[in-house]
């Protein structure tokens, strides 16, 4: 193959090399070898061109890049899983692992980094816990576009390469009501700089393998986080921890500044790197809601709630830095960083807000009672988040303001007043404005996306692919390129009536 795969992750790990696919703990390695599945049917559907071309793909594809994208690899290529642990829903969850992911390995893009890539759905591996390990169409294309429109709104993630039906059907109950049914079986190819989770490091404290720790942290470090990898001793973990809260703040801003809950914000979906990783029951919020959570599972705590997302980045850390903590040996050093937390991420946090609405960043504590007040507002009229600021940049330009086409509900008159006195006092603050019209306007076009993917119109694009019918699926994929953009105008629609109470359309569960 023209491509050259290297693997640096098993070549520097210890790891369990039978290629015995039994479901086990494996708490003294960090992988263990497995083939996948095998699918002589599969077909692929759709690749992501631009990422395959600097990946050093040939367009077209060979015969045997087609078989590397559906799972179905050259011989010699060892592929594995890893093994993490993590707490879910807020309880210590014990081994977890790559249950329905394997790796290939990592290919030098044409920037020269290293790009690591799995599949998603490719078969069962000592990790999946009594599932199969593999994927249906429906969460795999959700995965597909929304990794990919994150991408493109700027958002820190991990990427999709490509999509194909693996050929064999797959039995899932979507509502976890004992219905269960058979769907269409998928497999993808994601890609990261890492796909290293929290997860991993609580793997290896939780099993006493303080070297095993040191020398993972040291790796990533050095691969990762190349300006601190010459600190010494445990000034070098405090700095990584440090680094590590920062990215995953800069994550957690994006995804207030978009509308996106992520609904599995367990410790082993969260990345070293500060990516969007493993896209499950999320959505894009549409009305607004703090309380809004995408997860079916989610409902009884709502842990994972729209508005919870900020609090549970730094619980997660918490976690992170008790995993860290063999390395560091200072309890004051570690709550020094995270008593950083909040101060760092409610600055960050009116900077966006203050971008959204057009308003000068350099004093940005004159314009925290705005922001309050458009909250309140909010949380009151429940508008359609993305559509408010779409309307609110058509009312800097032409002073008109369309209520009707953002709202969910019928409104009060003084549910209007709360929006007309809420304009009234954003005039105000715009009049103290240092900034031009044009750069506040320049300020907002950037800060807020246009389209958004909403789940109803992934849903409305699965039906149609699970019937051989892609059309809509590809129209997604374009209209994801450009989000700050009004190409698609019918795309960029409040969400519509016949959407309500459809399972899969606003609230997802887990299954995939
Ligand atoms: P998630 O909540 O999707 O992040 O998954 C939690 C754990 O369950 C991870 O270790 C997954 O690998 C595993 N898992 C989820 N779905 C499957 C599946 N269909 N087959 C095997 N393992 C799975
Ligand atoms: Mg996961």
């Amino acid at each position: 193959m023209k491509i050259k795969i290297n693997q640096p992750f098993i070549d520097k790990f210890a790891g369990d090399r039978t290629y015995n696919p039994m479901q086990r703990q494996t708490p003294e390695v960090l992988y263990a070898l497995v083939n996948p599945i095998g699918y002589p049917k599969a077909e692929l559907i759709h690749y992501n061109k631009e990422l395959a071309k600097s990946l050093g793909f040939g367009s077209p594809l060979t015969a045997e890049e087609t078989d590397l994208l559906n799972a179905n690899p050259p011989g010699d290529l060892k592929t594995y899983a890893t093994a993490y642990a993590g707490h879910q829903f807020g309880n210590w969850a014990g081994q977890l692992g790559d249950g329905r992911a394997i790796g290939l390995g990592e290919i030098l893009d044409d920037k020269g980094n290293s790009i690591e890539l799995q599949w998603k759905g490719a078969g069962a591996t000592p990790y999946s816990r009594h599932a199969d390990g593999r994927a249906v169409l429906r969460s795999t294309i959700r995965e597909y576009l929304m990794s990919e429109a994150m991408f493109h709104l700027g958002v820190p993630t991990t990427r999709s390469l490509s999509i194909s039906l693996s050929g064999e059907d797959v039995m899932r109950d979507i509502m976890y009501n004992g219905n269960p049914a058979l769907e269409p079986g998928a497999v993808m190819i994601r890609t990261a700089k890492s796909f290293i989770r929290f997860g991993h490091f609580q793997f290896l404290t939780a099993n006493g393998k303080i070297d095993a720790l040191k020398n993972l942290a040291d790796w990533v470090i050095g691969r990762y986080y190349p300006s601190i990898q010459n600190l010494e001793g445990k000034d070098k973990y405090i700095a990584f921890l440090t680094e590590v809260q920062d990215r995953t703040i800069c994550m957690i801003i994006d995804w207030y500044r978009v509308g996106f809950v992520h609904g599995v914000m367990n410790t082993d979906n969260m990345s070293i790197l500060g990516l969007t990783i493993d896209y499950g029951p999320y959505a894009m919020m549409e009305e607004y809601d703090l309380k809004f959570t995408s997860n079916t599972t989610d409902l009884p705590g709502r842990r994972y709630a729209f508005g919870q997302q900020g609090n549970i980045a730094l619980w997660n850390i918490n976690a992170l830095a008790n995993a860290l903590y063999p390395l560091i040996d200072d309890t004051d050093a570690i709550r020094h960083v995270l008593d950083n937390f909040e101060p760092i991420f409610w600055k960050r946090f009116d900077v966006m807000m203050s971008a959204k609405l057009g308003l000068d960043l350099d004093d940005i504590q004159a314009n925290q009672t705005l922001i309050k007040s458009w909250q309140l507002m909010m949380l009151d009229l429940k508008l359609d988040y993305t559509l408010f600021f779409v309307e609110l940049m058509k009312y800097r330009e032409n002073g008109k303001f369309n209520l009707e086409n953002i709202c969910y509900q019928d409104l009060s008159d003084e549910q209007r007043k709360s929006l007309d006195d809420f304009l009234k006092a954003y005039d105000t603050q715009l009049e103290n404005n240092t900034l031009s019209k044009q750069e506040s306007l320049k300020l907002m076009r950037e800060a807020n996306p246009q389209f958004i993917l909403r789940n109803y119109q992934l849903y409305d694009a699965i039906q149609d692919a699970e019937k051989g019918n892609y059309a809509k699926f590809e129209k997604l994929y374009e209209a994801l390129q450009n989000p700050y953009e009004n190409k698609f105008p019918e795309l960029q629609q409040k969400r519509p009536d016949w959407v309500d109470g459809v399972p899969g359309c606003s609230m997802l569960s887990c299954s995939s």
